[in-house]
């Protein structure tokens, strides 16, 4: 309540300072527009304007070189003339006509009005951004100016609009109707809010998603986030109005310093999205010097340093429409997941160029600001970012589940590794619990096969494991697991009524491959295996991992000593 009452008496104080009686007789003459049916329209011809060094006073003004105000001269680019514009307001309605001058950008830093009531006195009021905001006779996020005609009454205006230093000048200024105003004003602050409130819960997700997912990556992305954010916040007038009201400096020397921040955040978040110090090198190296002249320039603007700053800003923005074309460059090199994220900078780029056109040219005023193209553009693209966020995390799982299989996969023959042992114990004793079937454990050596290396090769020798590791897949059942135990050994786990049953199935393996010996480079290898059977899980018999690999070596070695070529059971002391 106390900061209301404050602020209030601030405005008054300062409304009281600024309005004060021209020194002059009177106003000179302006084109006439009438405003008894007034909605809301941007002042065009009728109005005039005039460009003039920012030393001429308003008495001084060339007033036959006023010219009339059309959209071609909407935007003035870069200049620290002073731009007069000139109109009389006339009133033919029988009741006072309340009006709302506002210009477009929030960064204008001057804008004087002159202005005289049915030609009397004169007065003026100057409007600055280089106050507090709260020194605004109005609470709006542009400088705006408000102002009642009497009924069957004209108002006489001279504008000044002036920046301190060179600055991008647009000469769009709006009359409305005061009710319609507030009501549009109303309006588009929701609309606004949603935008702020959208880019707010992206920021929210990509922090969560950093600090859940322990990716460097997300929070790279949630720093760019709220870098645009601010940037728009400030060039939307926001900023000002609701984080920073206080501060002049930010308001007015914040802006380079976010395109500039904007810019090199994206382009972290670029280098570490494509991989470019890996992928990229000579790409990095460049990327990473750009952004060294980027805060360069942040430094350079704390230093006090403006017009280099101002051109080095611009040139950031616009270098960020390259990131398309490097999105679809690693796109073109085989990551996948760049093309959301090319999309997106194509989509920057055009909402850009879409601005540049709608301020510089009469085309695409559709009731937007021309900043507004550059803005929307920037929601689709912080979304179509995360898209290609979540499809890089995608590819991370893929990868990560590729690295897992490769991981318990045997390279030669395909078959699981030893590491798939543990997994496959694990699931035979939940299926053992469940139906008390009994499991088993062939242990399958190949015999003599050093033999086969040394007189056919070891290239020969892999055929033969092949050869093996594809008739035990073909044995199998979908339910038994096949293992490379180690060199030449290969491990059978499986679940059957009886150990007559392994026996059977151990047996039939050992012929089969007896009986097919392999073809290799138009040599005929005959082979033979023996195997060691022991059950892991049965009636009275509950082995671990390491006692069923023993149990059924000690067949398998029983099995050797006896001749090879042949199939044991384990006759320990369960027997
Ligand atoms: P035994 O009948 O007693 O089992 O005799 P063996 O020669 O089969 O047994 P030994 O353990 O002496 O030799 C195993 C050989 O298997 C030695 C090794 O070079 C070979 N070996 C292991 N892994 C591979 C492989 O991946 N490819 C090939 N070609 N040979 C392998
Ligand atoms: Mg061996
Ligand atoms: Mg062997």
């Amino acid at each position: 309540m106390f900061a209301v009452v404050r602020s209030f008496i601030f405005v008054t104080i300062i409304g009281l300072l600024c309005v004060a009686r021209v020194a002059s007789a009177a106003l000179p003459p302006a084109p006439v527009l009438d405003i008894s049916h007034l909605g809301d329209e941007l002042l065009r011809s009728p109005a005039e304007f005039l460009v003039t060094p920012q030393a001429t006073t308003l008495d001084q003004l060339p007033l036959d070189r006023f010219r009339p105000l059309t959209d071609r001269d909407v935007n003035q680019g870069i200049s620290n003339q002073a731009f007069w514009v000139r109109l009389k307001l006339r009133n033919e309605a029988d009741r006072p006509r309340r009006w709302v001058l506002s210009h477009e950008t929030a960064y204008l830093d001057l804008m004087t009005v002159y202005w005289a009531d049915n030609g009397g006195p004169p007065h003026t009021l100057s409007l600055t951004d280089r106050a507090p905001y709260h020194s605004r006779p109005l609470n709006y996020r542009t400088l705006a100016f408000h102002h009642v005609t009497p009924p069957g009454g004209s108002t006489t205006l001279y504008l000044r609009l002036a920046y301190e230093k060179p600055d991008s000048v647009s000469l769009n200024i709006k009359l409305d109707d005061a009710d319609r105003f507030a009501a549009q004003s109303r309006q588009s602050y929701a609309i606004y809010g949603m935008y702020y409130g959208a880019m707010l819960v992206l920021v929210f997700i990509s922090l969560i998603g950093a600090w859940l997912l322990r990716q460097w990556l997300f929070f790279q992305y949630a720093v760019f986030l709220v870098a645009s954010t601010l940037m728009w916040a400030l060039l939307n007038g926001f900023a000002f109005q609701f984080l920073w009201p206080q501060s002049v400096f930010w308001h007015n020397e914040g802006f380079h310093i976010l395109y500039l921040l904007m810019a090199a955040s994206a382009f972290q978040f670029s280098r570490t999205f494509l991989r470019t110090r890996q992928r990229f090198p000579g790409i990095d190296r460049t990327i990473r010097g750009i952004q060294a002249v980027m805060v360069l320039g942040i430094l350079m603007r704390f230093a006090g340093l403006y017009e280099p700053v101002l051109v080095l800003s611009f040139i950031s923005l616009i270098s960020l429409i390259l990131l398309a074309p490097l999105g679809f460059w690693a796109y073109r090199q085989g990551q996948h997941y760049a093309r959301w994220y090319a999309i997106a900078w194509v989509i920057y780029g055009i909402g850009l160029a879409l601005s540049v056109i709608s301020a510089g040219t009469p085309w695409l005023h559709w009731g937007m600001e021309s900043l507004g193209f550059a803005q929307a553009a920037g929601v689709l693209e912080a979304l179509l970012l995360l898209v290609a966020l979540g499809e890089r995390l995608m590819g991370w799982d893929r990868d990560r589940r590729l690295a897992l299989r490769m991981a318990h996969q045997d390279p030669l023959t395909g078959l699981n590794n030893r590491r798939g042992l543990s997994i496959a114990y694990e699931t035979f004793r939940e299926r053992f619990e469940r139906t008390h079937l009994p499991v088993f454990l062939i242990l399958i050596d190949l015999d003599h096969f050093k033999v086969i290396n040394d007189t056919h090769g070891h290239e020969a020798g892999d055929h033969v494991l092949v050869d093996l590791a594809n008739m035990l897949t073909r044995t199998c059942r979908p339910a038994d697991v096949c293992i490379r135990y180690g060199g030449e050994e290969f491990v059978l786990l499986l679940q059957v009524p009886s150990e007559d049953v392994a026996l059977s199935i151990a047996d039939r393996i050992r012929l089969d491959f007896a009986e097919h010996p392999t073809e290799y480079e138009r040599k005929t290898i005959t082979h033979t295996l023996t195997a060691g059977i022991a059950p892991i899980f049965a009636a009275d018999v509950q082995l671990s991992p390491q006692q069923m690999i023993r149990d059924a070596d000690r067949a398998l070695y029983e099995a050797k000593r006896e001749g090879r070529n042949r199939c044991r059971l384990y006759r320990g002391k369960y027997r």
